[in-house]
């Protein structure tokens, strides 16, 4: 069964809306236009019940079945943007410069209002499908702040279910994998506090910057020591700030970055280890290391009985043979994970073609794989509520 026909007859309807989304490009929680406008379009759908201000300004549409009573799936979008300035020239191009939709979001917030209007139309399934529709997922946790907010029990969610695009995987491919489908993120800020003085006269100083490029190579040890290597951890320095003269040792020396990992207990050993060399090289200069470590999103990790349904809810629609179902996990964070941590339901990536990569200014979101996403969302809804 192939993308449904209607899917296909909303597509140019859909990348209007996506294109009126991408104009207006948000951050964070303040996608007050974003979210005023999907909830303007829901109430128009018929939705029988639109609330808003869910975690800050997450919207939740219901739209009940025609088959009599179930339970409630959860079918989840972001809406926020980057702080990019958009170079794409496209017509409908950011009005905003230092924002845009680098990361596709407008298209998946249209594709899911797309869906809602299909459902709300056909409503040909029993229980009810909850549209999610959620604010600061890069970075923020506008995913978490909807869940702390009681979203879940307040609608009766059994299941949850979210989608990604993913460039260089082709337009009509969809790619997932049971557990850890992407990282748990953390970032740090290491600063080392030394003793400045004459770059003449070293001994007579503590150099932060000596101390701080020690620091850069033993946290690699991380990854390379310290974890089991067939197990997945990242260690990034991506910040190193010291100095302001060529005949000054500085006071103080800042280095700052990321850890990504697959698994807890890999993310909690990598948090202590890089502690304890801080701690050790500090010693061993007879100085102090201060470390600012903040764990953020966690692993977004896909329940294996829902994965599998996914999976063959995406074969459905694009082809057995269009289905990846054991790709490799990708390091990069996603706070749908909080979703999951609070329900089973799965994460899936779907093919936006030969497009630039994401969060790069001349990204932008392919509109051929409306249809796609409208029809995965609209199959998922009917299967899963099958009466
Ligand atoms: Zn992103
Ligand atoms: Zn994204």
């Amino acid at each position: 069964m192939p993308i449904l026909n209607r899917a296909a007859e909303l597509q140019e309807e859909v990348a209007g809306w996506r294109r009126h989304i991408h104009q207006k490009p948000e951050l964070n929680f303040d996608v007050f236009e974003t979210a005023a406008f999907v909830t303007e379009k829901l109430k128009e759908f018929g939705c029988d019940e639109v609330v808003t201000g869910i975690g800050k300004t997450g919207v939740v549409g219901i739209i009940r079945g025609g088959k009599g009573n179930g339970s409630t799936v959860g079918l989840r979008a972001d809406m926020d943007a980057l702080p990019i300035t958009e170079i794409t020239g496209k017509p409908y191009a950011s009005q905003t410069p230092g924002k845009m939709h680098a990361c596709g979001h407008d298209g998946h917030t249209a594709m899911l209002l797309g869906a809602a209007k299909y459902l709300a139309e056909t409503r040909n399934f029993a229980g009810s499908v909850a549209v999610i529709f959620q604010p600061a997922e890069e970075g923020g946790g506008g995913g978490n702040e909807m869940v702390k907010d009681g979203m879940m029990d307040r609608f009766g969610i059994a299941k949850v279910f979210g989608m990604h695009n993913m460039p260089g995987l082709p337009v009509g491919q969809f790619a997932i994998r049971p557990g850890p489908i992407m990282a748990a993120t953390a970032e740090f800020t290491i600063t080392i506090k030394g003793r400045g003085g004459h770059a003449a006269m070293p001994h007579g100083t503590i150099d932060p910057i000596v101390i701080a490029s020690q620091l850069v190579g033993a946290l690699q040890t991380i990854a390379s020591r310290n974890t089991d290597p067939v197990e997945s951890v990242v260690v990034s320095v991506t910040k190193f700030h010291a100095g302001d003269a060529y005949n000054v040792i500085p006071e103080t020396a800042e280095i700052a970055g990321t850890v990504r990992s697959l698994k807890k207990d890999v993310a909690r050993k990598a948090e202590e280890r890089l502690r304890q060399l801080c701690a050790g090289i500090a010693a061993a200069h007879g100085t102090t290391i201060e470390v600012d470590y903040d764990a953020n999103y966690p692993v977004t990790f896909n329940h294996p009985e829902e994965t599998v349904f996914s999976g063959d809810i995406a074969a459905e629609v694009a082809g057995d043979a269009q289905v990846q179902r054991t790709i490799q996990p990708v390091m990069g964070g996603e706070d749908f994970s909080y979703m999951l941590e609070a329900r089973p339901g799965a994460f899936i990536f779907i093919g936006n073609g030969d497009s630039a990569g994401l969060h790069h200014p001349a990204y932008d979101f392919n509109d051929e794989v409306i249809p796609h996403g409208v029809s995965y969302w609209v199959k998922l809804a009917e299967k899963a509520l099958a009466a």
